[in-house]
């Protein structure tokens, strides 16, 4: 109650001062309830996705209707994952192509564009998408698909420091949205399908000077710098090839490509690994660490406080990068500070956020075949060895291994579509797909700036009538309370509210509203392309306002093997739509 009253508080002094004072740590902290902006990725930086909002609810959502929609132009369209903030009635949001529009949200119209101008030499796996900003003071920060960060002027959109974060011509990328923590920028990397080494850094938010840098892969020391000087702030993560045979670390993946979650409470960053590189695990007997794992990470110093690895030795591409979302609740009488994540590879899991320490885990797919269970004791996953892909040199030419149909498909039973999770519900809105996949492995050498997979797949549907499934998920039995099945595979965000609502899109276009507690659809509009981006909502002059980014792109089309034929009728787009009630 205290903490609740010492936030109002806060929040009172922000909107006083809000005229001229751009976006402060208190504005980013207090995030998700403070109507009257949106300030992070995520809604809040547990990026819980819940709004305190019920002036649309189950009743009044019938009503509901588009006030502008904003076209982000151009020829090339491509995927749209990008989830909008708004601050002082403007919108900053993101495009394909590494764009950022800021638009008036009252009318729609535009106030700026940013366009980077990319080098011919990019390598994104997964199209040419991006996620969203960050904004803190006055400057709009995003990531580029040459993996640079860039801080525009939020009045005029002008170039206020530029950083280079890693070489694109090794494969490395940007796509998530900065996380701002403690007045620094906080970015991952993208690349794990060409043998980079992932990173998480921290940058100084209003000058961009580089504050930590802290590699994913066991093996690579992190530093700090500290008036000037550079120290080594490894610790946890220091010892070279523990895990790994050989020189394999050096090239072994673990791309922080999805960002972060943020917790104030635990003061701790929490980032995803993606898959150890290459794919065929053949090749790197051992845990691989920390590809595949939740970290959790110091803010001030980029120390690995902790980490839980979710597919050890993965040999699947079950990158571990998933939103890990800080949720409390009650158990024995105590408060359990907890963490959930729905992994690629079908588990759901939920974390102590304090320690790391494994509470419960639970399959969130109908079916899963690389893993028998979980231990219950430590979450480590019980392989079933026959469903591992086999090892090419077992095989008479040494080229290609016994090739195996594996459960989820590598594009997940959760890729990066953000889930939401109700404080009125109690439960999490899970973004889900059913897929399959023939998987083999190849040999393969790493090579600068090129593909490092020894592995080819094909994805295949598992049901006529569906892929993507939205799933309510109780965190406290790992029962799925009801689901809503979709045709297409789900690649969107979920949002959840007060007003007993759940909104998500999907690739056939519509954005969909839900009762949160039943999953009856109770809102339904078609934006003309298909919705892989994330919506939210805010509130202007007393009324609650809806926005999402439509337009149909991703890793599917590009990846998507027999689902990518499945769904190949559909439009490509680039809009922002927004909704309201009537006055
Ligand atoms: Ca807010
Ligand atoms: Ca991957």
């Amino acid at each position: 109650m205290k903490k609740f009253a010492l936030s109002a508080l806060v929040a009172a002094m922000s909107v006083a001062g809000a005229a001229h004072a751009g976006v402060t740590d208190k504005d980013i902290l207090n995030d998700q309830m403070t109507a009257e902006d949106v300030v992070t990725n995520g809604m809040g930086p547990r990026a819980q996705r819940y709004s305190p909002m019920d002036k649309i609810n189950t009743k009044t959502v019938k009503d509901m209707r588009p006030v502008w929609a904003f076209s982000f132009g151009g020829e090339k369209q491509r995927g749209q994952e990008s989830q909008p903030l708004i601050k002082d009635g403007v919108m900053y949001v993101t495009a394909s192509y590494s764009r950022v529009f800021a638009i008036d949200t009252k009318t729609g119209e535009e106030l700026w564009e940013y366009n980077a101008r990319l080098p011919d030499g990019i390598m994104p796996c997964c199209d040419v998408i991006n996620r969203g900003v960050a904004l803190y003071d006055n400057l709009v920060i995003f990531g580029t698909l040459d993996a640079k960060l860039v801080a525009l002027d939020a009045k005029t959109g002008k170039v206020k420091w530029k950083k280079k974060v890693a070489d694109y011509k090794a494969g490395y990328s940007i796509t998530a949205a900065p996380l701002i923590a403690k007045g620094k920028v906080i970015t991952g990397v993208s690349g794990g399908e060409f043998g980079i080494v992932g990173k998480v850094e921290a940058y100084d938010a209003k000058t961009g000077k580089l504050a930590w840098t802290r590699p994913t892969v066991e093996g690579h020391m992190g530093y700090i710098w500290k008036d000037g000087k550079k120290m080594e702030n490894g610790i946890s993560g220091g010892e070279a090839g523990k895990t790994w045979p050989g020189d394999l670390w050096k090239s072994g993946g673990a791309a922080t490509w999805l960002g972060g979650t943020y917790d104030p409470d635990v003061d701790l960053l929490f980032f995803g690994t993606g898959n150890p590189a290459p794919w065929n695990s053949h090749l790197r007997p051992g845990d691989n660490l920390f590809s595949s794992s939740r970290l959790a990470i110091d803010p001030d110093t980029g120390k690995i406080v902790w980490h839980f690895q979710t597919t050890p030795h993965d040999g699947w591409d079950y990158d571990g990068v998933n939103e890990l979302v800080s949720f409390d609740y009650k158990a024995n009488g105590k408060t359990v500070k907890a963490a959930a994540t729905a992994d690629r590879n079908g588990f759901m899991y939920v974390l102590n956020r304090e320690n790391g320490d494994f509470i419960r885990g639970f399959p969130f797919v109908d079916k899963i075949t690389w893993a028998k269970g979980l231990d219950p004791k430590t979450g480590r996953p019980i392989y079933d060895d026959a469903n591992r892909p086999g090892n090419p040199a077992d095989s008479a030419d040494g080229k290609k291994g016994k090739s195996v149909v594996a459960i989820p498909s590598f594009l997940g039973g959760k890729n990066w579509m953000p889930i939401a999770y109700s404080q009125d519900t109690e439960l999490f809105y899970v973004p889900s797909n059913e897929w399959a996949m023939d998987i083999w492995n190849e040999p393969t050498a790493y090579k600068k700036g090129a593909a490092y997979l020894g592995a080819g797949f094909t994805i295949k549907p598992m049901n006529d009538e569906y892929i993507g499934v939205l799933r309510a998920m109780d965190p406290k039995t790992g029962k799925e309370v009801w689901r809503k099945t979709n045709y297409a595979p789900l690649w969107g965000g979920v949002l959840a509210t007060k007003g007993n609502l759940v909104f998500y899109g999907t690739p056939e276009g519509y954005l969909l509203g839900l009762n949160a507690k039943t999953g009856e659809e109770v809102y339904k509009f078609n934006t003309g392309s298909g919705i892989v981006g994330s919506p939210v909502t805010w509130e202007q002059d007393g009324e609650q306002f809806l926005s999402v980014v439509s337009g149909w792109g991703g890793a599917v089309p590009l990846w998507g093997g027999e689902v990518a034929k499945r769904v190949k009728h559909l439009n490509q787009g680039g809009t922002v739509w927004t909704f309201k009630l009537p006055k």
